[in-house]
């Protein structure tokens, strides 16, 4: 059998401040080390002045929302009136050209900002609803070569769900939405630890638009077939007053009822929970996905994550939606993770390593990456070279902390995933930037259309 490729990247910046040598062979991280020498037919680059970091991993995203920016008539709800005016509004008109464009956008700018892993929470889906949607989704990872985890939405018509209400669109039933997921599972769903696709058990709304029967089925299917879960909680304060009317307890109480806490389940936002609710959360490890981009632009608050932190819950990061957080950036998103905490905390609330560590390994933990999020022999070859050679970065002391406190216009000019490369010099591979731009415009104009 011949040898795996190899690849040596020289005299990296690493995450510690150090410098050393990766050696990349196939998949993983071989080895890494101060004067690795290169072995026959290695291919060699010399990382010089670029800081290498583990992949980023972005767990909570809607990658359809992101031809869903800057919507006026959203731009200044919150998230009830928001639903119902941007997302939901466009839910029918989601084609999957449109769908695959926007993916496309979304993956990319992920890719631009050094995230390697993206957890897409997709919900469009109703009876009617084509299975080349969410097939667009994994074509576009697929070409991009992008780790996908499909977080697999969809509710009922429950009546609290403000954006579901003012569709007229026939939501699937629960017997429609476990065959179909069935069937994505057996298509994509990847248990092995270097998978480029999986699956997740994850209603839009475990509070509005699923009801105790759904849930407890929900969660049997997803331990049947080893699959995680995932879904929106208390992005709002509306949820526990939902859960307290309909349930008669708040709605952490609820999700432990129903057997929706636990290592295997994590929620995005997580911004209104009482004490009572954190320290269930951190007794059960159940994960957050923390989007503060998106809990800042919709003026849901800030969520208590240094507590989650030092109370040992995992935490991770999410960039959300682009229609509720228009960078769809990483980087963005570690940057508002370490200075929110720190406006209403003070300058010790967060630190720069800790939000690191959200975004990569945190991340990749609580999506079942055992062996992804680290720079470490050993370890999944997803790796970002951030070129800080831009006039911006001139003065930086500590240039390993520059993605996390200097934020966004940043290079990632190398990027690898699973030991392949996906982005050279900056150019993602395989996308030709300025005629996705046109085909996006050429979608939006047809949807804005059929919006209005
Ligand atoms: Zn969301």
């Amino acid at each position: 059998m011949p040898a795996a490729p190899e690849i040596l990247i020289g005299n990296a910046t690493l995450p510690d401040g150090s410098r050393a040598d990766i050696r990349v062979r196939g998949k993983r991280i071989a080895e890494i080390g101060k004067n690795l020498q290169p072995g026959p037919g290695c291919e060699q680059l010399d990382a010089s002045g670029l800081l290498a970091y583990p992949g980023l991993v972005n767990t909570h995203h809607h990658l359809f929302q992101s031809v869903l920016k800057a919507v006026p008539e959203g731009i200044d709800q919150p998230l009830g009136p928001w639903l119902a005016h941007v997302p939901y509004r466009a839910w029918g008109q989601v084609t999957p050209e449109l769908m695959y464009c926007a993916a496309r956008v979304g993956l990319s700018e992920l890719l631009r900002s050094g995230c390697t892993t993206c957890a897409d929470h997709h919900y469009l889906y109703h009876a009617d609803t084509s299975p080349e949607l969410e097939e667009a989704i994994f074509q576009a990872a697929r070409e991009l070569g992008i780790r996908l985890v499909l977080c697999r939405g969809g509710g009922s018509r429950e009546g609290s769900h403000q954006g579901l209400a003012v569709t007229d669109l026939v939501p699937e039933s629960i017997e429609q939405r476990l065959q179909r997921m069935q069937d994505s599972a057996a298509r994509h769903h990847d248990p092995a630890a270097d998978a480029m696709t999986r699956v997740v058990v994850a209603p839009t709304s475990v509070i509005h638009a699923s009801t105790r029967q759904e849930l407890l089925l929900l969660a049997e299917f997803a331990r049947e077939h080893g699959l995680r879960r995932h879904s929106h909680l208390l992005e709002v304060g509306f949820d526990d007053e939902v859960a307290r009317e309909k349930h008669g307890m708040s709605a952490i109480d609820y999700m432990d009822d129903v057997g929706w806490l636990g290592e295997d389940v994590w929620f995005a936002h997580l911004v209104h929970v009482d004490d009572s609710g954190l320290s269930k959360l951190i007794a059960t490890h159940t994960g957050i996905a923390h989007c503060p981009t998106s809990n800042a632009r919709l003026g849901s608050g800030v969520a208590r994550v240094p507590e989650m932190h030092a109370g040992g819950q995992p935490v991770s990061l999410g960039v959300d939606g682009s229609a509720s957080a228009e960078s769809g950036s990483m980087v963005s998103e570690m940057l508002l993770a370490w200075l929110v905490h720190r406006a209403v905390g003070g300058p010790a609330a967060t630190q720069v390593e800790q939000v690191q560590h959200w975004a990569s390994r945190g991340g990749a933990q609580i999506l079942g990456f055992a062996e992804l999020g680290a720079l470490e022999a050993g370890m999944l070859a997803d790796i970002v070279l951030y070129d800080l050679a831009a006039p911006r970065f001139a003065g930086v002391w500590e240039p390993q902390w520059a993605p996390v406190v200097c934020g966004e216009p940043i290079t990632a000019r190398e990027v690898m995933i699973n030991g392949e490369w996906r982005v050279r010099g900056g150019e993602i591979l395989g996308v030709d930037q300025a005629e996705l731009f046109r085909q996006t415009q050429r979608q939006l104009a047809i949807l804005v259309d059929a919006c209005r």
